[in-house]
């Protein structure tokens, strides 16, 4: 029988124990639990990948934890923007929007340039003049407040530097683009990723997380990937598509393609984070190369978990 699958994330990187209070855990594990319940109750009900990828990462970008949508990190100018991607892998259609503000739901915006437009990917002013004609929902500034990240930003304003949340020396360490990767009953796959981006980035720069073929990759053939990580280096080794050649031409197991591109290839060049990810068949692998990753997975087969540390 089709086994189907969801796997989600909410960032990687220098996540430890020591640094977390339970209640800041427990807030966490209710995100991710909060997602699993959102994408896998659509794909028990014969919903598709898609669907159940969108409902997944929507809930994500909901909780201020993590950094997509409300309680994104702040760019270098005081302003959060954000990137969002989607891909079916059955049609190979994907849509994404980048450098984008007041959004409540990006990952529903890029949906939206798939489905309702000729276009992959919009960006700035234009995908938000796109947003107002589709009537996709907005929010003021203070929606998507957090003053966790802001006191982040705080600390490396007015620096050149641009940062990992993890980078950002506090007591209060917080992390989290969001992601998932889903396959339905039907065999069908897909995968959709959501970000503030880097915290105290440039204005105007755009992450892995709306590259198709970096941040986001499906395609029923191969594997559907969601990544999160340090963005620059996950766009130069084309993270997600690689995962996928690997598959399709050196026939490796998406476990072991992961596993190359995560922990050779990324590493290679210092590029920090992990990634999720699920094949037509309904296995599911969550690779990463920091301390830690937020991250779920629910199947049919009886699978369900949550974890943050390695
Ligand atoms: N990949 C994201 C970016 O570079 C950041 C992250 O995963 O936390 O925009």
């Amino acid at each position: 029988m089709q086994q189907y699958t969801i796997t989600i994330h909410g960032g990687a990187g220098t996540i430890l124990k020591e640094d977390m209070t339970p209640e800041l855990e427990t807030g966490y594990k209710q995100g991710l639990e909060d997602a699993l319940n959102a994408g896998f109750s659509l794909l028990e009900k014969g919903g598709s990948a898609l669907e159940a990828v969108l409902a997944a990462t929507r809930s994500l970008e909901d909780c201020i934890l993590f950094n997509a949508g409300r309680g994104s990190v702040f760019a270098n100018d005081g302003s959060q923007e954000m990137d969002a991607s989607i891909m079916d892998g059955k049609t190979l259609m994907a849509g994404a929007v980048a450098a984008v503000r007041h959004i409540r739901n990006p990952v529903e915006l890029a949906y939206t340039v798939m489905t309702k437009s000729q276009h992959v990917l919009l960006i700035g002013k234009g995908a938000e003049d796109f947003a107002a004609l589709h009537g996709i929902r907005t929010e003021p500034d203070e929606y998507f407040f957090s003053p966790f990240r802001y006191e982040q930003w705080k600390k490396m304003q007015g620096t050149n530097e641009a940062a990992l949340d993890h980078n950002v020396k506090l007591v209060d360490k917080k992390f989290g683009t969001v992601g998932a990767a889903a396959c339905d009953r039907y065999g069908n796959i897909a995968a959709a990723t959501s970000t503030g981006g880097m915290t105290n980035k440039q204005w105007g720069r755009v992450g892995d997380s709306s590259i198709i073929g970096a941040g986001t990759y499906a395609n029923n053939k191969t594997c559907a990937i969601s990544c999160t990580g340090h963005g620059e280096m996950f766009i130069r080794a084309v993270t997600a598509y690689d995962v996928s050649c690997l598959m399709e031409y050196k026939d490796l197991s998406l476990q072991e393609a992961m596993e190359v591109v995560v922990h050779d290839k990324l590493m290679k060049i210092d590029g920090e984070g992990g990634m999720v990810g699920v094949d037509a068949k309904g296995n599911a692998a969550m690779v990463f190369n920091s301390e830690g990753m937020y991250r779920g997975i629910r199947s049919s087969s009886g699978i369900s978990d949550t974890k943050i540390y390695k």
